[in-house]
């Protein structure tokens, strides 16, 4: 007996709908959710070309019988709804009976199924939405759903496919978020040359963490379980003289529970993409739980930086309305409010436990610690306080609390003697553009400004006085007083002596003295193979080590063996969140940003008389001295005319 039917318009309209079809990782999706409702446990994965040429899942879930087969290629055919009530509590991933004949309607797709106790399986095969084959075979319980050239009759959207290796880091990370999502399923996939995930059923979801990123990424994390009763349903109550006529209870409030992992405050992200909320077993984009979230680690990380988060969050389906977006990828909850406040107090009580509570006070009335101005006037205490740790929060010594503030020409410093200066006086000399905290080496490379040579060369005259806490460099010459950022001056000297040895005979390089391993997730593994050419000329020697590593060998000079690991993670974050990664030019100042950044000096850290000559010296000679690749300032100065002013001489 079949168990597919076509439902009815009343409630085909009232069904989100969309395109489902958008990229091959849509397809992947679409198949995956189908395998998962049809309870299978195993699932492989096979693609080709990025799933452009061949996307196939088996599953060894429920199969189809015969009229099934055909019946799942009608618009709104589905056997997970009946009517129009079954939407107010969807329990399966799909429910719109559209993804089989989308997908088919836009490729060569091939179905075997098999249901159980079934004397015979069925195969069924479509060209864009035409039937043209149905028969009977010899076939295991299970389905198994292969779809040829996507878009094959349809150019003008494959000509918008990305390249392959773009398009198969986005079915890995799907893939890879349904395995966390189901550590007690069998989860395989491969390309055409290697396997890129394997992972077998483990007991627990911190196994399964383990299993697809490896130790580090486990240990960086805190787990967190909560469960709270909701106080009602959120479905509406039918009033009271409807109620008294009712013999049924009143239904039972179900409970929300929340289980799943959150990084160390430690652990800083660029974006978003380290963010995995499920609900009820469905990966979602939710902005209410990212706000939550964001409310969690407020005052522990900067805004401008994101944590790693895994969370599950499981309630009565009735709690969740499913059918607000046609990918299904958001959802509504009928209690907003509630599920904000549970999610942000679960992470909030997890994190304060990791750490001990005077670490926050302290640090709550801190004041920016890379911000531009001299004195932060009003706090000299608190910013001492957070002081050891300037740029390099991911050392872990303390919180930072926020950004720095982008350079304001209209900003006023305040000496602490009560002396006001304006700000455009101790002239910044670079433009403000977005700051980020973490170590310089994170941010959008800015346009290179116009080279502002008159003052390149009085740069060249300063004389180095000493540093202010090992960090800033305070020197002279007769047009003033200057103040240089030591880690990014250097920093603006080393990246633009990689791309000069890059354009000439290459990056030099140091072999390191153990191969450095790393442990990468198949997406980054994605962006390194398409930029293991342009590392090679950078300096490095990567070889792929394992399924899921890669050994580094042979590492630019100048960067600290230590670093190299961090770095090649950080850039291949980066990389991974862009889809102009075919930019070449782009790749490559990236590339020497990163190195320049993890070769350069740090802050806190003493320098001797010549050393400092040396670095000015050097940095006189460079193209645009008064900004770092990431468009921080380098300098600042203090003319004479404005110490005079301060001083009330003129
Ligand atoms: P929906 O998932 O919204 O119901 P689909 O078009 O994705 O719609 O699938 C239509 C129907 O085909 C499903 O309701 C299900 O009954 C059946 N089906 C699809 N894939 C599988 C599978 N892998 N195993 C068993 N049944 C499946
Ligand atoms: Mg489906």
């Amino acid at each position: 007996m079949g168990k597919i039917h076509v439902l009815s318009e009343v409630v085909a309209n009232k069904i989100a709908a969309g395109e489902v079809v958008e990229r091959p990782a849509s397809v992947v999706k679409e198949l995956l959710e189908n395998s998962l409702d049809a309870g299978s446990t195993r699932i492989r994965i096979q693609v080709e070309a990025g799933g452009k040429k061949l996307i196939q899942i088996t599953d060894n879930g429920c199969g189809m019988v015969r009229d099934d087969a055909l019946l799942a290629f009608e618009r709104h055919a589905t056997s997970k709804l009946k009517n129009a009530e079954d939407l107010l509590s969807v329990a399966t991933l799909g429910f719109r009976g559209e993804a089989l004949p989308s997908i088919a309607s836009v490729s060569r797709l091939r179905l075997e199924t098999c249901a159980p106790e079934e004397p015979s399986g069925t195969v069924v095969e479509i060209n864009g939405g035409k039937i043209f084959k149905v028969e009977e075979a010899g076939l295991p319980v299970g389905t198994s759903i292969t779809v040829r050239d996507l878009f094959f009759n349809i150019p003008a959207r494959k000509k918008f496919l990305k390249a392959e290796s773009t398009e198969l880091s986005h079915i890995a990370s799907l893939v890879t978020h349904y395995a966390l999502a189901h550590p007690e399923k069998h989860f395989e996939l491969h390309s055409a040359t290697n396997a890129v995930l394997t992972a077998t059923p483990v007991a627990s979801h911190s196994d399964r963490v383990y299993q697809v990123f490896g130790k580090d990424i486990l240990d960086q994390l805190i787990p967190i379980a909560a469960v709270q009763a909701f106080e009602r349903l959120g479905l509406p109550q039918p009033p009271p003289w409807r109620r008294a006529e009712d013999d049924d209870p009143p239904p039972q409030p179900g409970e929300i529970r929340l289980h799943g992992f959150v990084s160390k405050p430690e652990i800083q992200k660029l974006n978003r993409n380290s963010i995995y909320i499920f609900v009820n077993g469905r990966l979602i984009r939710d902005r209410l739980i990212q706000h939550a979230i964001t409310e969690a680690y407020r005052n522990i990380l900067p805004p401008t930086v994101f944590p790693v988060v895994l969370l599950f969050l499981e309630m009565p389906s009735e709690e969740v309305d499913v059918n607000v977006h046609p990918s299904k990828t958001e959802v509504r909850f009928r209690q907003q409010s509630t599920v904000h406040d549970f999610v942000r107090d679960a992470i909030r009580a997890a994190l304060m436990k990791a750490r001990p509570v005077p670490q926050f006070l302290s640090e709550i009335h801190a004041h920016p610690t890379a911000s531009p101005s001299l004195t932060p006037g009003n706090a000299p205490e608190a910013a001492a306080s957070s002081w050891h740790n300037p740029y390099e929060l991911s050392s872990g010594a303390g919180f930072s609390l926020r950004a720095p503030e982008p350079v304001s020409v209209t900003e006023r410093f305040q000496f602490q003697g009560g002396i006001a200066v304006e700000a455009n006086a101790a002239v910044s000399l670079a433009r403000a553009t977005d700051i980020v905290p973490d170590d310089g080496c994170t941010l959008a490379i800015a346009d290179e400004p116009e080279p502002t040579s008159q003052l390149a060369v009085s740069l060249g005259s300063l004389k180095p006085l000493g540093q202010i806490r090992e960090s800033f460099i305070l020197a002279v010459n007769h047009e003033g007083l200057w103040i240089v950022d030591q880690h990014v001056a250097h920093e603006r000297v080393l990246f633009e002596r990689v791309l000069q040895q890059r354009a000439a005979k290459g990056v030099e390089s140091q072999r390191l003295l153990m191969p450095l391993i790393l442990e990468l997730t198949p997406a980054q593994l994605a962006v390194f193979a398409e930029i293991s050419d342009e590392l090679a000329r950078n300096g490095f020697e990567v070889e792929p080590f394992g399924t899921r590593s890669l050994a580094v060998k042979v590492a630019p000079a100048g960067v600290d063996a230590s670093q190299v690991e961090h770095m090649l993670h950080e850039l291949l974050e980066q990389l991974a969140r862009e889809d102009q990664r075919t930019n070449l030019e782009a790749i490559r100042t990236r590339i020497a940003a990163s190195i320049a950044c993890h070769a350069a000096i740090k802050v806190n850290m003493p320098l001797e008389q010549h050393k400092m000559e040396w670095l000015l010296a050097e940095l006189a000679k460079t193209a645009f001295p008064f900004s770092c690749p990431h468009g921080r300032p380098v300098v600042l100065r203090y003319s004479m005319k404005d110490i005079q002013k301060a001083f009330k001489r003129i």
